[in-house]
Formats: structure tokens, C-alpha cells, sequence
């Protein structure tokens, strides 16, 4: 793990893939809490974004914004 620096609007791989078989998750939202959205079937979860960055593999996209 190289780079667990995360931003708004990257999209990230989780330790655990989301039940629907994707593990592809966009970072919607930003703040005390993370919200981000399975590009496989669009379901959003909120989670604290102390525990987010223990569950975050890799960030596969950055943001350019
Ligand atoms: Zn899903």
C-alpha cells in the first residue's frame, strides 16, 4: 500500500467487495463521515471516515479536481 491519500470523486477498491461483486466504489461525499457508491449497483453506504481508511485497499482512480 503506497497511497491511502483519498479525495472527493476517486474511486476506490474496499478489502471487502460489495455483495453484488463489484469493488469499484466512487467517493460521493466528504466529511466527518465518507459516503461512497458501489459502481456496480449504485448503493450507497455512509461510513466514519476513520474506519473508511482502515477498510480502503487502493485508490484506482484520483480525482483530477
Ligand atoms: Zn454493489
Amino acid at each position: 500500500m503506497t497511497n491511502k491519500e483519498f479525495a472527493l470523486h476517486d474511486v476506490v477498491e474496499m478489502k471487502k467487495q460489495h455483495p453484488c461483486g463489484e469493488n469499484r466504489w466512487k467517493i460521493i461525499r466528504m466529511g466527518m463521515d465518507v459516503r461512497i457508491k458501489c459502481l456496480g449497483c449504485q448503493h450507497s453506504v455512509m461510513i466514519p471516515r476513520k474506519e473508511f481508511a482502515k477498510k480502503i485497499k487502493k485508490i484506482l482512480e484520483h480525482s483530477e479536481d
